[in-house]
């Protein structure tokens, strides 16, 4: 019998909605989802999380919920959240503390110590929904930095759990952990796990050196794929795991004829212009206002681009009840007025901009249309916008021009465009390098970028993480590298 798998994290899998007088129930979207769902149903388990409405207990809702899964071989265990939790612990300390700090961006994080109570009670009640359905031998799986405190509140119950964490986040440098009034407790809380997930090892780095600065005790043991980290009786292993995305769903999606139609009505429309391609949700970790200011420097300094290229860039909504959010949405439609003033031309319209979600089937066939992908994340875990680009560039293409700060880097190194988005100048000469590179070239380096893709997707995710979780990393992981730009030693050593 395999051990079952306990799925935890901040959202179920699932979108409830009330219609008319009752409820209905779709599956969510996403590679998460369709990836574990498989070996959720093979083991057996359940998935535990906030259904993301304020339901009170008793409801028709979770009849639905109950039968809407039974079939699937696992169970849906929804946590419920009051209002107030809902502001203290997700808009509160995960969104206004963790989210802005491990992203590097101190000057965003609001240290209210309120959010830090409703943060652990909420971590806590996670926990009991665990516990309350728990068996010896089940192995549960934490899912992001919402929930880091779950492990040390079921190991005060049972010391014997077996539990894992992924971090889909980065996790900062030493210097910017330390401004964290709780930071000995999340490092603490991180320690009460069994194996730590990062999504590149710059991310592991960071949590190793923290480690060892602030808990000299520590030992450490470097074993390739995993470090062993040793702590009196707990040992606590810590590794890389790049998450990946159904990179065959994409491709064949791409490929549909459904999806071909469509790329040429838009082809049509468009005629001979190249097209850029921006998808972000709103937030200010994307690099939406340096992207928008590189593409307007772009046209600036290389006037050839001018009538030959648009930017379309969508931005999906997202915390739209957050002021800082409303701010920077107005920013970016200002800068977008400001360029299409500055350099439209009868005809032509530089930045074209969609504040909406897209359908699937659209962004597919964007990914397949855009000539670049132009991806600028001041700092990203891992950004699958550049990856699901790639997954649907069947022909070959397309180039990605990436920042080196989205984790993706880690992995893409040798196919994309690598940039710094705080570099305009940098960033609006790679558009240019990328509006003139030859077809070889960019058939080279796009293959090259799908084939690692496609190999490290989400199944091969999954199954590593596992794997190590529950037994050995086997001997043909590939062990990922840390993406770090080489400065030129001429230029260094030059005086003149
Ligand atoms: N996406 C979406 N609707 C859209 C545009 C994008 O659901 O209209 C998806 C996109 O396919 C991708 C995700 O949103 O899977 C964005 O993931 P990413 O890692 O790039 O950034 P995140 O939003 O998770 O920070």
């Amino acid at each position: 019998m395999p051990q079952r798998l306990f799925v935890v994290s901040n959202r179920l899998p699932i979108v409830l909605e009330k219609r008319g007088g009752g409820w209905t129930l779709k599956p969510g979207s996403g590679g998460l989802v369709s990836a574990i769902a498989p070996v959720l149903s093979h083991r057996g388990g359940l998935w535990v999380g906030w259904p993301g409405l304020p339901l009170e207990r008793g409801g028709d809702w979770e009849r639905v919920l109950e039968e809407g899964y039974r079939e699937r071989g696992y169970d849906l265990v929804p946590v419920l959240l009051t209002e107030q939790e809902v502001k203290g612990f997700y808009e509160g300390f995960s969104n206004a503390i963790l989210w802005p700090l491990f992203h590097d961006m101190l000057g965003r994080c609001h240290f209210e110590p309120p959010f830090w109570y409703t943060y652990l009670d909420v971590n806590e009640k996670f926990a009991e929904a665990v516990a309350g359905q728990r068996r010896e031998g089940d192995f549960v799986w934490v899912q992001d930095y919402q929930l880091i405190h779950v492990a040390e509140f079921l190991r005060r119950r049972d010391e014997s759990v077996r539990v894992g964490f992924f971090l889909h986040i980065p996790f900062p440098p030493l210097d910017i952990l330390l401004k964290l009034p709780w930071r000995g407790q999340i490092l603490k809380a991180l320690l009460a796990y069994d194996l730590i997930g990062f999504q590149t090892p710059r991310d592991s780095r960071n949590f190793l050196t923290c480690l060892q600065n602030l808990v000299p005790e520590v030992e450490m043991e470097d074993g390739g794929a995993v470090t062993e980290v040793r702590l009196g009786a707990r040992t606590v292993r810590v590794g890389a795991f790049p998450i990946g995305i159904d990179f065959r769903a994409y491709e064949e999606t791409a490929r549909s004829d459904d999806v071909n139609r469509r790329v040429g009505e838009l082809r049509r429309k468009i005629g001979p212009i190249h097209l850029i391609l921006g998808v972000d949700r709103l937030d200010y970790t994307k690099g939406l206002v340096e992207r928008l200011e590189a593409f307007r420097n772009a046209l600036k300094r290389h006037p050839g681009l001018r009538e030959r290229v648009v930017l379309l860039q969508i931005v999906v909504p997202s915390r739209e009840g957050v002021a800082e959010y409303q701010s920077l949405k107005a920013h970016i439609e200002r800068l977008v007025g400001e360029i299409n003033g500055e350099y439209s031309t009868a005809g032509w319209v530089p930045v074209q901009y969609q504040y909406r979600s897209q359908p699937r089937r659209d962004l597919v066939a964007l990914y397949r249309l855009a000539r670049i992908c132009f991806v600028a994340s001041i700092k990203d875990g891992m950004n699958l916008v550049a990856k699901e680009f790639c997954a649907c560039q069947v022909d070959d293409s397309g180039i990605l021009v990436l920042s080196e700060f989205a984790g993706a880097a880690a992995q893409l190194q040798r196919g994309a465009l690598l940039v710094n988005p705080h570099d305009i100048e940098g960033m609006a000469d790679a558009l240019k390098a990328a509006f003139d590179m030859s077809d070889d070239e960019r058939r080279r380096r796009m293959a090259g970028m799908r084939e690692i893709l496609r190999e490290q997707d989400i199944f091969w995710w999954v199954d590593y993480y596992l794997q190590a979780a529950l037994g050995t990393v086997p001997d043909d992981f590939r062990v990922p590298k840390e993406y770090l730009p080489a400065l030129d030693l001429d230029e260094l050593l030059d005086t003149g």
